[in-house]
């Protein structure tokens, strides 16, 4: 077989040890660190990712004392009675043949308790307390606990630590001057500031001896004023390996940053710039992170020498076998990540499990399982958009005889139209993923064909499964029939000419997507440079935390663009927390007039006729888009019935209001799982 990912592959000696490969599962919090039973569940998610291929394993942030925990009840390593759930962990990746560190993370005023600790009492924007400055008593404490941390971490049997040095974290708050506004022996200087990183680590290699990693996830980019300058990086770096530290991983941007990371819009492998600019200035290996969700992307990182290991942290939620499928040769069939951040952030951002759009069963190993069916069934499926497609996948891996019936004459459903959207052109690998695996699991698909009710009858099919979907909701309102009217669907598939000014009716996630659609420029996905430009971001790293210092400079709108809902709320207020203020920034960036509480009163050749409040206005636009939500569409249901059909409902068609691709494919999961 050829080996499509030689440098993937490749195993990576560390003189001590020796990794399998160049893949490291970056660290992630999933919130089993607090759950009940969640260490039993962390280790069978962690083992089902060393079996999955992984050559190392970082934990989610584990703190090393009450204070550093960004709430109080936040895990942490700090006595000997925490250690045996820690050994189920290590224990469990070992037995797969796998290697797993321990990140150790002091959130310092990112904490929400009123114990947070930090250099300077300096309050961060998204959070509300303002931190105490540690005394040197309090320093010389917190060296401690992370030395005795790591000792502890080496008893339970991980084969090392990650140090949080970066995202804005107390380590990184003590480095910038950002937020170091000490004066005596921990602030001022560059040298100053970089000691409690640096007795940190001396601390933790004296304690735990040599044969044990000690990974440092340095901000190489801190995306913040007054962060560290490129040259500060690279001293920093230098220091870092001769205190001890093993392995350099990247960390980009501190999270108040207002500058996308690692969101659908970044490029792909978009930050390994600030990696590559490392290589070479130390002799231990640097790693790359950050919307990395590819093999190939992650191939081409190691084979230009831009970085020595690659770090993929929410690629490994979507699909645990990401190694050892690029190893079969079986690339295609890897569940990619596309960066949606739903199921994953913006479930940890709201205190639930995360998880994951694309895969489901991500956190809930022990809970969901696909399991040979007892029983083999015949079950066709009508409708191949994400609903469908999970459950024709399930219901096939699971042994039943599935045919998939699609009238459009591509798989897909709205993914089609969310992966013409600027940025979101990886919901395409979702449907390519899917193509690929209901070809290797012999799924009998009909494109192109409305499937009817006696084709049902006539199919001899134990089970219908309805997964039709939606339809655009109609509005009632005067003129709606007006030529300069159009639906988001022909807008988006290119099937109606758009003018230069538009008012867009309804700003949901479609409204948004579609007004990102109409002002964005026709070469935008091929135009890493333009993100960066667009969000302020110095490439060069000429300037300290590498913010351009004229600001973002987006590209000039495509069209005159109007965003209209009748609620009184901010519009994008119900877009998800961990993307919606990068939506609602990049409708400022872009000029789009967001207006809140209209009331739509007629449509005619002059335009839109609104009431702004009390205030009636005419928006005089070329075309009026209309992205008012959705219907469920069952149309077959009634005669599925009337011919005592099992029929199931699912996705769109079975709720349609907020229905969103995550819904659907875990409806289509779950329900398959158990048929
Ligand atoms: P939506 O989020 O429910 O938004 C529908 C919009 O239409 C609302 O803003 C609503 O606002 C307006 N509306 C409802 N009935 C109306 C009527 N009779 N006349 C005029 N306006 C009306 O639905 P969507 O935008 O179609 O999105 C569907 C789902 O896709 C969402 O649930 C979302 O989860 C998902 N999605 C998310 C994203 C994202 O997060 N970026 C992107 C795309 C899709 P008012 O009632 O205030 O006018
Ligand atoms: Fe990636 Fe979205 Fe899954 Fe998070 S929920 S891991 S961003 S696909």
């Amino acid at each position: 077989m050829t080996n499509n990912f030689p440098h993937l592959l490749e195993p990576l000696d560390l003189g001590f040890t020796r990794l399998k490969n160049r893949v490291l599962m970056g660290s992630m919090h999933t919130g089993l660190e607090e759950a009940p039973n969640g260490f039993e569940r962390m280790a069978e998610f962690f083992a089902t990712r060393a079996r999955g291929g992984a050559g190392l394993i970082v934990t989610g942030g584990i703190a090393p004392n009450e204070e550093g925990g960004s709430m109080p009840h936040m895990a942490r390593l700090s006595t000997d009675e925490d250690v045996a759930n820690h050994k189920m962990i290590a224990d469990a990746v070992h037995a797969e043949g796998g290697a797993i560190l321990m990140q150790i993370l002091h959130t310092g005023r990112y904490a929400f308790h009123p114990g947070a600790v930090s250099a300077s009492a300096e309050k961060a924007p998204i959070s509300p307390v303002t931190p105490t400055p540690l005394t040197e008593e309090g320093i010389q404490r917190t060296i401690e606990d992370f030395a005795s941390c790591s000792v502890l971490a080496q008893k339970a049997g991980y084969d090392g630590v990650e140090i949080m040095g970066s995202e804005g974290y107390l380590i990184n708050q003590f480095i910038a001057l950002h937020t170091n506004k000490r004066d005596d022996d921990w602030g001022g200087s560059y040298e100053n500031r970089i000691r409690l990183a640096l007795e940190i680590v001396r601390s933790t290699r004296a304690a735990v001896g040599e044969k044990f990693i000690i990974m440092f996830r340095l901000s190489m980019l801190d995306l913040v004023e007054n962060g560290s300058t490129w040259d500060e990086v690279v001293i920093l770096a230098k220091e870092l390996e001769k205190a001890g530290v093993t392995i350099i991983n990247t960390g980009i941007g501190w999270h108040e940053a207002r500058v996308p990371t690692i969101a659908h819009m970044v490029p792909r492998g978009g930050w390994t710039w600030a990696t590559k600019r490392l290589m070479g200035e130390v002799g231990i290996p640097v790693i790359a992170s950050n919307r990395i969700n590819t093999a190939d992307t992650a191939e081409s990182i190691l084979a230009n020498g831009d970085a020595d290991m690659v770090s993929l942290a929410r690629p490994f939620l979507a699909d645990p076998e990401f190694v050892n499928k690029a190893a079969m040769g079986r690339a295609d069939l890897i569940n990619a990540c596309i960066g949606c951040n739903q199921a994953c952030l913006d479930n940890i951002f709201s205190g639930q499990i995360c998880s994951c759009l694309v895969n489901p069963l991500a956190c809930f190993e022990t809970e969901l399982k696909i399991e040979a069916a007892d029983t083999k069934r015949r079950i066709a499926v009508i409708g191949g958009g994400p609903a469908g497609l999970s459950y024709a996948t399930t219901a096939a891996e699971r042994g039943h005889d599935v045919t998939l019936y699609e009238s459009a004459d591509r798989l897909g459903g709205q993914f089609n139209m969310a992966r013409v959207i600027p940025g979101k052109a990886d919901y395409n690998e979702t449907i390519k993923y899917y193509e690929a695996r209901l070809a290797d699991l012999n799924v009998t698909i009909h494109l192109g064909q409305r499937a009817s009710v006696e084709q049902m009858a006539d199919g001899g099919f134990d089970e219908v499964i309805l997964a039709t979907g939606v339809t655009p909701r109609q509005i009632d309102l005067e003129g709606i029939d007006h030529p300069s009217v159009l639906s988001y669907i022909d807008v988006l598939e290119g099937k109606a000419e758009v003018g230069k000014s538009v008012a867009i009716m309804g700003a949901g996630g479609i409204g948004f997507d579609v007004a990102e659609f109409l002002v964005a420029s026709e070469d935008h996905e091929d135009n890493p440079a333009a993100f960066f430009k667009e969000w302020g971001v110095d490439t060069q790293s000429k300037t300290a935390g590498g913010l351009l210092p004229e600001g973002p400079q987006p590209a000039a709108p495509a069209r005159d663009v109007f965003l209209l809902q009748r609620k009184a709320s901010r519009p994008g207020a119900g877009l998800g927390k961990t993307t919606g203020w990068i939506h609602r920034a990049q409708m400022k960036l872009s000029g789009v007039k967001t207006v809140s509480a209209v009331t739509y009163q007629k449509i005619d050749d002059e335009g839109l006729h609104i009431l702004e409040g009390e205030e009636p206005q005419v928006l005089a636009v070329d075309n009026i888009v209309i992205c008012a939500g959705q219907e469920p569409q069952r149309e077959l249901q009634a005669g599925l019935e009337e011919r005592d059909i099992k029929v199931t409902l699912i996705g769109g068609a079975d709720v349609a209001a907020e229905l969103d691709a995550r819904r659907a494919i875990e409806q289509g999961i779950r329900l398959a799982a158990a048929v």
